[in-house]
């Protein structure tokens, strides 16, 4: 496994599938007690170069991370927080409210689909109804294309998304590495999912790493973590050799 060096490197997390596990529902995750101790000392080590990488808005990550408020990026990029417990900016357009009915309106195909209105983008998670993967993409792909042209349908694991087309997580990471914290140290991106992809190539760019974690899209074979508590035990180790 890659060694974490808190002196040189500025560490990129996404957070479910790779931190915490996958619940059947975005709310019912698990924050297991040591994760915030153990990134609140991270943090500390690393010279505040930490900052969480996610597809959830901002708000619901400092919810689950209390009384932690970590530089980030939300929503697949269409957020960020600079600083830690600083304020949460974007210059992207909310979703237009026509549009999220018509998202809505796909739950009449299964009340087992959850529809996750997120103000700049809106997810439809089929967890517990994966037959209908097929017709909520053929759906969500004609609400996009009625659209005017700066949205598009990101897949994850699950889970559909209508999102902003200039955004991604790899234009935060690049953002995020030009702060006075990060300025100059190598990124590790640790992600599990196709939107931590431009991450990955963005911290590649800049010199980095990017680090894989097993799921539906990364084979256990190919990934560099079993699962999330195999990456929250990297991060202890890590912890343990710098503050050794
Ligand atoms: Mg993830």
């Amino acid at each position: 496994m890659r060694t974490l060096d808190t002196t040189t490197h500025a560490l990129f997390l996404d957070f479910d599938g790779t931190l915490v596990e996958i619940a059947e529902t975005p709310d019912s995750i698990e924050v297991p007690a040591d994760l915030v101790p153990a990134l609140t000392r991270l943090s500390s080590a690393l010279n505040g170069a930490l900052a969480i990488n996610t597809g959830r808005p901002i708000c619901e990550i400092d919810r689950f991370l209390f009384p932690l408020r970590l530089p980030a990026s939300g929503i697949h990029g269409a957020e960020i927080r600079a600083i830690a417990g600083g304020t949460i900016e974007s210059n992207v357009p909310p979703l237009d409210p026509a549009l999220l009915s018509a998202v809505f309106r796909l739950e009449k195909h299964s009340p087992a689909i959850i529809v996750e209105p997120k103000r700049f983008s809106v997810a439809v998670h089929y967890r517990s109804a994966p037959d209908l993967a097929g017709v909520l993409e053929k759906e969500m792909q004609a609400i996009v294309d009625d659209e005017p042209d700066h949205l598009a349908l990101a897949h994850g694991r699950k889970v559909l998304e209508i999102v902003p087309k200039d955004v991604s997580k790899g234009a935060a990471l690049a953002h995020l590495m030009r702060l006075p914290a990060f300025l100059g140290r190598r990124p590790i991106m640790v992600g599990d999912d196709i939107s931590d992809q431009p991450a990955f190539e963005e911290a590649e760019r800049l010199g980095g790493i990017a680090l894989r974690v097993a799921g539906e899209l990364h084979p256990a074979t190919l990934a560099d973590f079993a699962g999330p508590s195999r990456v929250r035990t990297w991060l202890l180790q890590s912890l343990e050799t710098c503050e050794g």
